[in-house]
């Protein structure tokens, strides 16, 4: 496994990262253990069922989407901390997770759900997770 993903049920959840990642815990991955954070209190809130219901609904760009619905807040907080442009964060969304949602509507979505102090766009670095 080469990317970082969480699973869990309502009182306990896992974060599995990469094989190659020494220590998960220095300070370079603060920000995808935020991320993953966010999907443990999403189980934590939503239970193992309804997260795996969503989650293997296949996509469906234009209607709703459990895949979009759990991955928009957390990339919304990668894009606030600066992890990510709005663009990327649609591209990866759209590139690894089966085209959830349409493009245009998660970037309208994104830059519906930003503050007006956010992050500068062109600052935001991308890493892969
Ligand atoms: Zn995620």
């Amino acid at each position: 496994m080469d990317f970082w993903t969480t699973i869990g049920i309502k009182w306990k959840q896992w974060i599995f990262y990469p094989a190659k990642i020494e220590d998960p815990m220095v300070d370079r991955y603060a920000g995808v253990r935020e991320h993953e954070g966010m999907h443990c209190a999403q189980f934590a809130k939503y239970g193992l069922l309804l997260m795996g219901i969503a989650y293997t609904i296949f996509p469906l760009p234009f209607l709703w989407s459990g895949r979009w619905w759990i991955e928009r807040g957390p990339y919304l907080n990668d894009i606030r901390n600066g992890r990510r442009s709005v663009e990327s964060a649609a591209d990866v969304l759209w590139k690894y997770y089966g085209y959830p949602y349409s493009k245009a509507k998660m970037i309208k979505w994104f830059n519906d759900n930003l503050d007006a102090k956010s992050i500068s766009r062109e600052g935001a670095k991308d890493e892969s997770d």
